[in-house]
């Protein structure tokens, strides 16, 4: 592995300066406002650059991490070493009739006001979920019966070695809050979303009553990962949670929602050790009380301090 100035000079002869940072601080890149710093953050402004960064990594060995909008990770204390790589630079929306596509790096909220401001229906699940797009169709994310896989065409990504690849949704397995987009180290870099004509007086109504249902139910006023486990088969996490007398547990500054117990929220400046150490507990408390494995949503990454 090169050394870290040689990797510098590196990596801005492809990606240039203004779009490298080094020793970047990331808690204000992620929803919990938790981690350490990235050894070079880097925000590519065309498909060339990153597949050009990500050969680099592959090449050099340097450990490559990839950061959507952060609303589904928490980086640990000690951050994280190598290149991490943001694609909010690459945001651009482009509607064809009942057609849109986008760069990974738009939100997928944007995504689904384009979709309104153009009279189309199917993405307004998503009114409300902090992603990126890219984000969105990793986690296939969903909300209130909709998800990724019921408007996803195809999309476009890089592959470990560099190299672009047009894929059929299909050629994704999107399931449950999952996809092989990890497994394959895929980068996606555009969505092709299929809707249909729809009325807009209709469309922006459930995007309202969806976003009222959102913010009377879950604790926005603070920093959190959003659901922290999955729906285990046949119940409820919060409600799990809830009945095992969890609400309120607080570790630090870390403390089990009070206003929903499947979120676990940054009261004000906890560490990443104590927010993981609480969802840890939390686990515990469960399979001991119910026999019931939570299987965490959120992603952890980085190194601890
Ligand atoms: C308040 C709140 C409410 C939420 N509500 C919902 C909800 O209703 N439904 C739901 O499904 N989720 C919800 N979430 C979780 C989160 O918004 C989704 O999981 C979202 O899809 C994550 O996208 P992101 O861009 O923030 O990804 P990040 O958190 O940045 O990253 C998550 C994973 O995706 C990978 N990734 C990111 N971008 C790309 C890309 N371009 N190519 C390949 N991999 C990529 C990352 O490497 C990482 O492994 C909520 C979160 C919060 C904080």
């Amino acid at each position: 592995m090169a050394d870290n100035h040689q990797l510098y000079k590196k990596i801005i002869k492809i990606a240039s300066e203004e779009n490298v940072m080094v020793n970047k601080p990331l808690k204000s890149y992620t929803y919990t406002r938790l981690g350490g710093q990235a050894d070079f953050f880097v925000t590519p402004e065309t498909y060339q650059d990153v597949q050009e960064i990500v050969k680099l990594a592959n090449e050099e060995e340097v450990p490559f991490t990839l950061l959507g909008n952060g609303s589904n990770l928490i980086i640990k204390d000690g951050g994280i070493r190598g290149i991490v790589m943001n694609l909010g630079k690459l945001a651009e929306m482009n509607v064809n009739k009942t057609t849109l596509v986008v760069q990974s790096g738009a939100k997928i909220i944007q995504a689904s006001r384009e979709a309104l401001a153009n009279k189309l229906t199917g993405l307004e699940f998503a009114c409300g979920i902090p992603g990126s797009v890219g984000g969105a169709l990793f986690m296939n994310a969903g909300a209130y019966g909709g998800e990724v896989k019921d408007v996803l065409e195809s999309t476009v990504v890089v592959d470990r070695y560099g190299e672009l690849h047009t894929l059929a949704a299909s050629e994704l397995d999107l399931e449950y809050r999952t996809s092989n987009i990890l497994e394959n180290a895929y980068i996606v870099l555009e969505a092709t979303f299929v809707l249909k004509e729809g009325d807009p007086e209709d469309i922006k109504a459930t995007m309202d009553d969806l976003t009222f249902k959102r913010e009377s139910k879950q604790p926005l006023e603070y920093p959190s990962c959003g659901s922290v486990f999955k729906r285990p088969p046949g119940y409820f996490a919060g409600k799990l949670i809830q009945d095992s007398g969890l609400q309120g547990k607080q570790i630090g500054d870390a403390q089990v929602s009070l206003k929903h117990a499947g979120f676990i929220v940054n009261r004000h400046e906890c560490t990443a050790q104590e927010y993981i150490e609480l969802i840890q507990f939390v686990q515990q408390v469960v399979k001991e009380k119910y026999d019931v494995v939570l299987e965490r949503e959120v992603k952890i990454i980085g190194e601890d301090e």
